[in-house]
Formats: C-alpha cells, sequence, structure tokens
C-alpha cells in the first residue's frame, strides 16, 4: 500500500476477524523484534504507521469489553483514509494520535534542532486530520479521537459508549 512501509516491506501479518490482538501483542512485544533495523525504525518514525503500542493497548481493551471491529481499514471506501479501528455498523472510527505527530496541545514540543521542518511537518499532519474529520461527519460518520497520552480505560470506556449510542440508531 503506498506510503506504508510496514505494509510494505510485509513485517507484520494482516488481520482479518475474528482478531486475535493478543497474538499480535506477542508478536509486537516478542523477541522476533520487526524494528531492530535502524533505517526501518527511521522509516517508521517518519510514517504513518499502525500496530503502535498506545493501539495495540487500545485494541486489547476493546477486545476485552467484548466490542469487535476492524483495523486499519477504510470507513469509506472511495476515500484513501485508513480509521486505525472502525466500527462499521455503528459507523464509528477511531483515530489514535501521537502527541509529537499529530500536536497533542499538552504535550508537543517542536524539537530544538530542524524546529521549521518539524513544525511544517506537524502542522500539515493536523490539517490533514481536519479534513479527514471532516469528511467522515459530512458522510454520517462519528470519530473519535483518542491521545497517546490518554489512559487507555478511559479512552475504551468512551468509545464502547459511543457505539452503544450509535448502534441504538443515535
Ligand atoms: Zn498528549
Amino acid at each position: 500500500m503506498p506510503g506504508i512501509i510496514v505494509r510494505q516491506v510485509g513485517l507484520l501479518p494482516h488481520h482479518r476477524e475474528p482478531y486475535d490482538i493478543r497474538a499480535t501483542y506477542r508478536q509486537f512485544m516478542g523477541e522476533r523484534s520487526w524494528a531492530t533495523n535502524a533505517a526501518t525504525r527511521r522509516a517508521m518514525q517518519g510514517n504513518r504507521s499502525r500496530d503502535t503500542k498506545p493501539e495495540l493497548l487500545l485494541r486489547r481493551q476493546l477486545h476485552a469489553m467484548g466490542l469487535r471491529y476492524r483495523v486499519c481499514t477504510r470507513p469509506i471506501p472511495e476515500v484513501r483514509h485508513r480509521a486505525d479501528i472502525v466500527f462499521r455498523p455503528a459507523r464509528v472510527a477511531v483515530e489514535v494520535r501521537g502527541c509529537f505527530w499529530h500536536g497533542c496541545p499538552a504535550h508537543h514540543r517542536a524539537p530544538a534542532a530542524n524546529s521549521e521542518y518539524w513544525r511544517k511537518k506537524v502542522e500539515r499532519n493536523m490539517a490533514r486530520d481536519r479534513e479527514t474529520e471532516t469528511r467522515l461527519a459530512d458522510a454520517g460518520w462519528t470519530v473519535v479521537v483518542v491521545w497517546e497520552h490518554e489512559p487507555v480505560e478511559a479512552a475504551a470506556a468512551r468509545i464502547a459508549a459511543e457505539v452503544r449510542l450509535r448502534r441504538k440508531g443515535g
């Protein structure tokens, strides 16, 4: 898939439901390290990657709560954007955002070196985030944004409440 290095090099499995989060988590945390190569690590840090640790923890929590979902898939087929966690029947899309890359108001600090470069990069990400939110909302989706700094239980509870509400046709 264009722009997603992780997929191009095939380091992580593609997931289908039913999804076994524990297996993926073991693989993620296990000895078979998939990001030991410095170039790969740099590429991943600079790209929108999937299966980051906050995403895995959140997915594990949602799964434990009995929720089922799709991972890294397009909420709207015609729109190229992939959401991190998708509840299709409820039309709820979850975006897990890293505090640095997405300009968290509480934690983002521009690095001292190359600050202009980083500022522009993060601003582009934030503009894209706004655009994504608008497109999904226009198509009748609810977007739940989760910051990596959020306690996982609180984020999962927020998502579960939204999914329940939307299932009832709210
Ligand atoms: Zn933050």
